[in-house]
């Protein structure tokens, strides 16, 4: 019998769109066959390698517009579809561009003894598993497998069941590249999907939930196999009395709001100085009562829906939470139900404490809990009471002061005077701290460096006998 998953549109609410997961039995034939190529792909060497991914560049850019549109229907929201896009063609350019530097090796050094000389190579894991989310899903999917790829891996991607529209047009884009589809596929499935292919990786890139991502850690374990796991978040910002609120406001509702605020590094919970609150309050407020939910209209407005109908569940029940322990709703504060899909207009909430789920669990929705702070030491206490440590913001009227705080906050990024910036500036290694994940930076030169181990190619060169040696 054919396993057929049905797939809900976010806008309509309708299921209109069914995916086919493979079997186990599929899924060991490709990861089979993904290796056998994978030799071939690796001792093409770089420069080859980058051919052909600038190649499936083209590719993609023709076929731009077949892939935005199932991207916005697996989304409901167009200018964030077209970003994820334009961050995809962004990508391939700087990791083809960083590739020849980063893989090059083969230089021999001396060593500590004279007469034994090293030459360090660089080793692909043959071939990478990634698992991916539904909130950027395009993006999210590709992120590491760009600089897999280059680093001469075979690359296996399930995205999430949720928005699974953009698998079909993104498989056209690889077919047409010589070579690419040989070594590089994307499989359609649920969490057993998911699941199954961890058992025929050598490396699994995962992204998702902290539920998710901790059962990925017990199976990579099992396996004895790396995972890199990108996990969820409960951002906070901090406010000083010396910020330009003007600034902090603009930025804060930007960081909390993008993506209606379905992105793990979203602002989801602001300290302010109670200097300040009120005013920080009015500011905010008016500024969030100004955005627009795209509905009717999806070419209008700010906010797109919510994409996960279990996410929409969790905003209500965290609004829901909050109200009941005595928060005030400033603007916006529900969860609407408009043919079938769920919207939420920006929130801004304040008497909010850490009793309520709303300051302490991800709550991935256009939701902003401000709470007033009598001293910095109470502020960094706040941010880092938190089970995450995803990211963070800061803002301040002086480098010195908010660098002072950042230096104290428990995670892995922190924008001053902005948000999100770790989004947006590739080279900022760094990472997740608790809960938020495990294993090196997708950020950086590190981005491509966790595919490749490192092999140590020791040389005696000479024949004198070793001092260490028995006569
Ligand atoms: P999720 O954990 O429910 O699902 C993520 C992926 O894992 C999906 O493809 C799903 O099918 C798969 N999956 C589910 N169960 C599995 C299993 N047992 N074994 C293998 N795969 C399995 O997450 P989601 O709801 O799709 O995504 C939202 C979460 O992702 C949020 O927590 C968000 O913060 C996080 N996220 C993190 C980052 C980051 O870079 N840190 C970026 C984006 C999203």
């Amino acid at each position: 019998m054919v396993n057929q998953l049905q797939v809900r549109n976010p806008r309509s609410g309708k299921i209109d769109y069914f995916i086919t997961p493979p079997t186990a039995t599929e899924i060991a034939a490709k990861c089979i066959s993904l290796r056998t190529a994978q030799i071939e792909w690796q001792q093409l060497g770089i420069e080859k390698r980058v051919e052909v991914i600038q190649q499936w560049k083209k590719s993609l850019l023709s076929d731009q517009e077949k892939l935005n549109k199932a991207l916005v229907n697996d989304t409901g929201r167009v200018i964030e579809s077209r970003i994820e896009i334009e961050s995809v063609i962004n990508s391939i350019d700087r990791w083809c561009n960083l590739a020849p530097e980063l893989l090059a090796t083969g230089e021999t050094k001396t060593t500590t003894i004279p007469f034994i000389q090293l030459q360090n190579h660089l080793i692909p894991y043959q071939l990478v598993g990634i698992i991916s989310p539904w909130n950027f899903p395009l993006l999210l999917s590709l992120i590491d497998a760009i600089p897999a790829l280059l680093a001469g891996c075979a690359v296996i991607v399930k995205p999430s069941e949720i928005t699974p529209r953009f698998i079909q047009p993104l498989l056209e884009t690889i077919a047409t590249v010589p070579f690419l589809q040989d070594i590089f596929t994307v499989i359609e499935g649920a969490g057993e999907t998911g699941a199954n292919l961890i058992e025929y990786v050598d490396f699994i890139c995962f992204t998702g939930s902290v539920a998710t991502g901790k059962k990925i850690a017990e199976e990579t374990a099992k396996k004895l196999i790396p995972a890199c796991l990108e996990l969820g978040g409960k951002d906070p910002a901090i406010v000083l009395d010396s910020a330009d609120l003007e600034l902090a406001t603009s930025a804060l509702l930007w960081g909390s709001v993008v993506n209606a605020g379905q992105s793990c590094l979203s602002i989801e919970r602001i300290y302010v100085a109670e200097s300040i609150f009120t005013e920080f309050i009015t500011k905010i407020t008016e500024k969030a009562k100004s955005l627009k939910l795209n509905y009717p209209n999806i070419e209008s407005g700010e906010i797109g829906p919510i994409i996960s109908a279990q996410q929409a569940d969790i905003i209500t029940e965290h609004l829901q939470d909050a109200v009941s322990k005595g928060a005030v709703i400033h603007c916006g504060g529900n969860v609407e139900k408009l043919d079938g899909g769920f919207w939420c207009l920006p929130t801004v909430l304040s008497q909010v404490n850490h009793t309520m789920k709303i300051m302490t669990e991800e709550t991935f929705g256009p939701i902003k809990p401000v709470m007033s702070f009598a001293t910095v030491e109470e502020a960094i206490r706040l941010a880092n009471d938190t089970i995450y440590g995803l990211s963070a913001a800061v803002f301040a009227g002086s480098e010195t002061e908010a660098l002072a705080v950042a230096s104290q906050i428990n995670a892995g990024g922190i924008s001053i005077n902005d948000a999100g910036l770790t989004a947006l500036i590739n080279e900022g290694e760094k990472n997740s701290f608790k809960f938020s994940g495990l294993g090196n930076s997708r950020m950086g030169a590190d981005g491509m460096k966790r595919f490749l181990r490192k092999k140590a190619i020791l040389t005696k060169v000479n024949s004198v006998p070793n001092p260490w040696w028995f006569d």
